[in-house]
């Protein structure tokens, strides 16, 4: 098994039979899993007997075969979907959290988050509002990094150490400030296992994609073959550099969607 560093797995919603999605465009839901495959990639990292830490946790870097799993946006089903299986298998995760979404539809709210928590889990921050960091003027990006982790501790009672960041996106200017807010670590979206020479400032995370096939979320828990999405992902931030962020979604949008039938 090849798993030289540990593989930092980002989740989003789970999809639950009979339950509409948080949002609906393709974008959106390309990163979201059912609850089947979720509890699937669970037990095949059981059986081959992975060790599942939280991004408090993992940054240690035991010598044995690990993963962190992680989740973003701070939807209901970290709660009702997620939550229960992790805690069956006896894995430990960090949820991040957009804390302006908290109570809204679909979303957790602040007696699920205490919740969450109170289950064992770790909680860190993904914004106030998910906007791309780098877009934003100076008080709106204070709002965004040290606002939202001043609401979660309000609502939790201690100090909320990590984040993540919307959409990947982040500049020198984000982690500086994430810094200067007190977080201890940010995770990023790039496409690398993470290992004692990476900057916990610049953690990687491998997002775990809707249709991924068996084969493929094992080649990634074992770290193999990582390289190739690390190629996409570094064409793909060349397009959002060369485009701007608003443009390339729109043009990611269109592409998605596919010819019109
Ligand atoms: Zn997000």
């Amino acid at each position: 098994m090849a798993t030289k560093g540990c593989v930092f797995l980002m989740y989003h919603e789970i999809e639950l039979p009979g339950r509409p999605l948080c949002q609906s465009e393709p974008g959106y839901v390309r990163y979201i899993i059912t609850d089947q495959t979720f509890r699937d990639q669970m037990q095949w990292i059981k059986q081959s007997g992975f060790r599942v830490l939280n991004v408090s946790e993992a940054p240690n870097y035991p010598p044995e075969p690990t993963i962190c799993i992680t989740f973003d946006d701070g939807c209901e089903s970290d709660l009702i979907a997620a939550a229960p299986v992790l805690r069956a298998a006896g894995f430990h995760a960090t949820f991040y959290i957009t804390s302006g979404f908290l109570g809204t539809p679909g979303y957790l709210h602040r007696e699920q988050l205490r919740e969450l928590e109170g289950q064992g889990f770790e909680i860190g921050c993904h914004s106030m509002t998910h906007p791309y960091l780098p877009d934003l003027p100076e008080p709106e990006l204070k709002r965004e990094i040290v606002d939202a982790k001043l609401e979660l501790e309000r609502i939790l009672g201690h100090a909320i150490e990590h984040f993540s960041c919307p959409g990947g996106r982040y500049d020198g200017r984000t982690l500086e400030m994430a810094r200067g807010a007190g977080f201890r670590s940010v995770a990023n979206s790039r496409y690398h296992a993470n290992s004692a020479a990476t900057s916990r400032y610049e953690l990687g995370r491998v997002a775990v994609l809707r249709g991924m096939l068996r084969e493929e979320f094992a080649a990634t828990c074992q770290n193999r073959g990582l390289w190739k999405k690390q190629f996409g992902g570094r064409t793909r931030r060349v397009a959002q550099w060369l485009l701007g962020n608003r443009i390339y979604d729109q043009l990611r949008a269109v592409l998605l969607r596919g010819p019109k039938q």
